[in-house]
């Protein structure tokens, strides 16, 4: 006999951690471009970059608006244009395709498999029968796949990985970071992922060309010595005349509030993982649900958590959202026919030629999502994970 949860939760799914005041002084200054700057000073966007830089191992970062911006950037820098195709995961979020459409790229996408992570036979198969150069790997929902095969794969075939760590800030694979493997990669400090500036996005490379073109691309007009984390000037004698200014620079606001928030972040890593691991074993304790594996090799970022209802039918998984939901708990389900909130597949996506993923849509039609915020406490995790655990039986027949 399974213990009852309290019958509801009462907190908010979508509440942060107050921003630490060290952004107060940014305010008063009233210099929030990032190039507003006096004398020599670094000002603050510089000092993040530099900072950021150091806390990945990478030897440059490029400081944005966004993640998706930096995703359009980095696929542009590449050179990536009308036609090209970019293999990215059958199951993404809209920004992503978005990038590949921006730049003029054709969306190809590969398979997942049960524990939401890139199916690499897949992949393999698509890289030869597309001719692909490039892979805008997604690590979706915060899980890397085999990221030593994976390499193996795209390094034998000369595919230009770029990863999307939206959600693996933080995250390792063998102790390596995540956003270290492929030629670039792009982090998100959004409100929801690791770090919270509202918007805003990491670039980080060890090519010094790509991200010259990469800082032009940002908006920086010819002022890109005052770049924290950039490469020597003469890696700009050709970017600074060849790349379009976008206009996607970070502001001196958003770096205040993320550089007491990076210093403090491998302690909120574990924080999160202490909460993901409640609901984790909350949820084991009911049959029916299949929780996601998280390989030993992996060192995951637990700041939302995933699991499946295989048995269950469309019918029965809309009932759960709502059963849920009754008792304060909001759940996302990845198999609803219209797209709703931030869920959406890639069947919503009129810009991407439709496509036939059956093995991955038949993993979609029985996930779910949940969001982990630092604002829960460990006992808020364990309620909530018992009450989707009464939902679920409730929902039972
Ligand atoms: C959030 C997210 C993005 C987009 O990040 P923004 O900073 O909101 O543009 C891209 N990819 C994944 C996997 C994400 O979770």
């Amino acid at each position: 006999m399974e213990a009852v949860a309290a019958r509801k939760y009462t907190g908010p799914f979508t509440q942060q951690e107050p921003i630490p005041d060290a952004a107060v002084a940014a305010l008063q200054s009233g210099r929030l471009h990032r190039y507003n700057l006096i004398g020599e000073e670094a000002g603050e966007v510089a000092q993040l970059e530099a900072e950021y830089r150091d806390w990945q191992g990478s030897s440059y970062c490029l400081a944005v608006t966004s993640s998706g911006q930096a995703l359009q950037i980095a696929l542009r820098a590449y050179g990536v244009s009308a036609g090209d195709t970019v293999l990215t995961n059958g199951s993404t979020l809209a920004p992503v395709h978005a990038a590949i459409k921006a730049a003029g790229g054709k969306a190809i996408l590969v398979g997942i498999d049960v524990n939401l992570r890139l199916d690499l036979d897949d992949l393999a198969a698509k890289i030869a029968r597309f001719g692909a150069r490039f892979l805008l790997l997604s690590h979706v929902r915060g899980h890397l796949c085999d990221m030593e095969r994976l390499m193996q794969i795209c390094d034998a075939t000369e595919v230009t990985v770029i990863e999307d760590c939206a959600r693996t800030l933080g995250a390792r694979w063998d102790g390596k970071r995540s956003g270290n493997f492929g030629k670039v990669a792009c982090f998100s400090t959004q409100t929801y992922k690791h770090m919270n500036s509202g918007e805003g996005g990491f670039l980080t490379t060890d090519d010094p060309e790509l991200v010259a073109r990469a800082t032009i691309l940002s908006g920086s007009y010819m002022l890109y010595a005052r770049h924290g984390a950039g490469p020597a000037e003469d890696a700009f004698d050709d970017a600074r005349y060849d790349m379009p200014n976008c206009s996607a620079r970070m502001d001196a606001l958003r770096a205040a509030i993320l550089r007491p928030q990076l210093a403090g972040l491998e302690q909120n890593i574990i924080r999160w993982n202490a909460r993901d691991t409640v609901v984790e074993k909350a949820l084991q304790r009911q049959r029916q649900i299949v929780t996601i594996t998280l390989p030993a090799r992996e060192v995951h970022v637990g700041s939302s958590i995933q699991f499946r209802l295989p048995d269950f039918t469309a019918a029965q998984c809309r009932a759960l959202l709502a059963v849920a939901l009754a008792r304060g708990v909001a759940l996302k389900w990845f198999g609803a026919a219209q797209p709703l909130g931030f869920t959406s597949s890639h069947h919503s996506w009129r810009y991407t030629a439709p496509q036939n993923l059956p093995a991955t849509d038949r993993i979609l039609a029985t996930l779910f999502d949940m969001r982990l915020p630092l604002s829960f406490s460990e006992a808020d995790c364990a309620q909530i994970g018992a009450l989707i655990c009464d939902a679920v039986r409730e929902v039972t027949p």
